[in-house]
């Protein structure tokens, strides 16, 4: 068995990804793929990209576009397969599905943006063009969490700005990835899906025939993508984990702030890069942890398939695992669990929501992601106690604040060390169209996401058109 952590890559060369609320259910199982399988794919994308990146930018608009009205029609199926490969509810996995085609839109546009700027010469005379071309041949390696939108946010960009693609999904999300890919219906090489796990992956970053290597993912494999890229002179970015916070102060109010925090702790069973980790109140406590616990509690636990679910299964036996341990863990420390803690009676790997208190600000729960429905509760004694806890750990996604006082949440979010802050907003949910990614260890190179994908997937050629003479 080849293992990246306890990912489905069974036997010698095999990848499966199973159903996390019914483990025996075997979604698909594919060959994974070889150093052969990808140097076929490094060839067929070097012989297609002179062609692709010529042809004339409405050709790879009107494809996109053909690709979101196929998604498009077949929402809800693959809405079901979302639900089915990686336990996202229902009505999240809709959501994805629906986003996923408004990415493919957005960029179908894009392909049609201005290509560059015409700046003045210094002689007078020419023409000086900073000329935007596309990289090449693009390595996209890509988590389980988000199965269609993140592959889509990636290919998406890079095909509208006459890129060539090669996809490695997560194992764990392989039939997402395929059906997403088979919306697109391209030239052979345009875009290629390489099924595989962490040894397919480690084959591409510094692979003398990929320019870039985007990569989402935990910030353990996504700082060795981006050292191995790095090395090789590639263009690489790196979108990795976060340890979110949300502050919330004396002025919030508690059960209007603790519904969304609840939700953006606990739904998908906490299993979004953007999730809420660490509560940190300001002041007396006991109102809010009472309506955070209240809220948890009504959150509709169970079978991913019905529409009201909110916290389904977590994506692994061994996730399951991790969490368990962790909170085990916080226990041991002296922390207090206040809601959860254990695993419900469902058949898949399900645990449930969990919030934590009492944990010191180095514990692991407090320090470090724990990739499912747990939360540590933090106090502060004040506004300044608080960013300092907010901002305590190596991460840097996103964060949030909760007031009614627009001075004091000004100040706050201006002070947050994180690539995205929110205001009375919950720390998930980020818009498509708008610059997407983390500082500190979450984040590596150039943004997602909406026009700020042009810094990653194009490259500027300074052009001087000169009339002789
Ligand atoms: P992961 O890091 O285990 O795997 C991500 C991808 O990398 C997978 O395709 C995997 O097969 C591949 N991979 C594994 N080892 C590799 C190696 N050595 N070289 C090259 N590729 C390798 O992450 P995951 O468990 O799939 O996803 C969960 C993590 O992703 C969490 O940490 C979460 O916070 C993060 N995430 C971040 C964002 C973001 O935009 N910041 C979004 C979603 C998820």
């Amino acid at each position: 068995m080849s293992r990246s952590g306890d990912r489905e890559v069974r036997g010698a060369d095999r990848v499966r990804s199973v159903s996390p609320h019914d483990p025996s259910d075997v979604v698909g199982e594919w060959p994974e793929s070889s150093g052969k399988d990808v140097e076929a794919a490094v060839t067929a994308a070097r012989r297609i990209l002179p062609a692709w990146r010529r042809a004339p930018a409405p050709e790879r608009a009107a494809l996109l576009e053909a690709a979101a009205r196929r998604l498009e029609g077949a929402a809800e199926e693959v809405a079901e397969l979302t639900v089915r490969e990686v336990g996202k509810p229902l009505t999240e996995a809709r959501a994805e599905v629906a986003r996923t085609v408004a990415i493919l839109r957005y960029y179908a546009q894009a392909a049609l943006d201005p290509e560059g700027q015409t700046l003045p010469a210094a002689d007078g005379r020419s023409w000086l063009l900073a000329r935007r071309r596309p990289r090449g041949v693009v390595a996209l390696i890509t988590p389980w969490n988000f199965p269609l939108a993140i592959p889509a946010w990636k290919l998406a960009p890079a095909l509208a700005w006459g890129n060539v693609a090669i996809l490695k999904p997560a194992p764990e999300a392989t039939a997402c990835a395929l059906r997403l890919a088979s919306c697109l219906e391209l030239p052979p090489g345009v875009l290629q899906v390489l099924p595989g796990g962490a040894g397919t992956g480690r084959m591409l970053p510094g692979h003398p025939g990929i320019d870039a290597v985007s990569f989402t993912g935990s910030v353990a494999v996504g700082r060795a993508v981006a050292g191995a890229a790095a090395a090789a002179g590639q263009a690489v970015q790196a979108e990795m984990g976060g340890q979110n916070p949300v502050i919330v102060l004396p002025d919030a109010d508690p059960e209007r702030a603790a519904e969304p925090i609840a939700q953006a702790a606990m739904a998908f069973a906490g299993q979004k890069c953007t999730a809420t980790r660490r509560v940190i109140v300001v002041g007396p406590a006991d109102r809010f942890r009472e309506a955070l616990v209240e809220a948890v509690r009504a959150l509709p636990v169970g079978d991913p398939r019905r529409e009201e679910t909110v916290v389904g299964p977590v994506i692994s036996e061994g996730s399951r695992g991790r969490v368990l341990e962790a909170v085990e863990q916080a226990r041991a420390e002296g922390g207090r669990v206040l809601t959860g803690g254990g695993i419900p009676p469902e058949a898949g790997w399900y645990v449930a929501p969990t919030l934590v208190e009492g944990v010191g600000e180095r514990a692991r729960l407090a320090a470090e992601e724990v990739f499912g429905p747990v939360c540590a509760v933090l106090p502060a004694r004040d506004v300044d106690h608080a960013v300092r806890l907010a901002n305590g750990t190596r991460y840097g996604l996103v964060a949030a604040v909760h007031t009614d006082d627009l001075a004091l949440a000004m100040e706050v979010a201006d002070r947050l060390e994180a690539g995205m802050v929110r205001v009375n907003a919950p720390t998930t949910g980020v818009d498509f169209h708008a610059p997407f990614g983390g500082v500190k260890a979450s984040g590596f190179g150039p943004r997602e996401q909406g026009r700020a994908a042009d810094e990653f997937y194009r490259v500027s050629t300074t052009i001087t058109l000169s009339p002789g003479g």
